[in-house]
This record gives C-alpha cells, structure tokens and sequence, in this order.
C-alpha cells in the first residue's frame, strides 16, 4: 500500500491484542473495519490517509496496531 512519501505502509492488527474497542474504526473509518468476529481489519484498498492510520494505532489502547514503512522501491 503506498501510503505517500515514497513510502509503502504496512498495516498489522494483533488480533491476540485487539479487543474491539473500536478508536481505530473511529479515528480511521476509511482504514479499519469490524470483522465478523468484532475484531479490527485493515482495508487495504480504503481511502486512508497514513496520518488517518497512525493517528488509529495511537489511540489503540492495546496496542494492536503495528505501522511499519518501506521505500517504495525496494523489491
Ligand atoms: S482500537 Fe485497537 S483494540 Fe480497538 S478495535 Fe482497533 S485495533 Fe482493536
């Protein structure tokens, strides 16, 4: 996912953390949803911002959220 900057983001729920509280569906709508489980997805293909994201995996109160970057153009 290009997420701006040159940079790819890589988006991981921890779903052994997460607990569905939901900050990250309410901070980043366009980047996080429920599954069926009621646990938090990532959209990959969602109109998110990586600010949206980052701002999400802050206000994880568990932690759940790992946001990781590389350049655009390594293989
Ligand atoms: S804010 Fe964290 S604990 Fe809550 S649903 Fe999102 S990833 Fe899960």
């Amino acid at each position: 996912m290009t997420g701006g900057g040159g940079k790819i983001v890589h988006v991981r729920v921890d779903h052994d953390l997460c607990a569905g509280v939901g900050m990250c569906v309410q901070f980043a709508p366009a980047g996080f949803r429920f599954d069926a489980a009621g646990q938090s997805e990532f959209i990959p293909d969602g109109g998110w911002s990586v600010k949206a994201l980052q701002e999400a995996a802050d206000a994880c109160p568990m932690s759940a959220i790992t946001l990781s970057f590389t350049p655009a153009d390594t293989p």
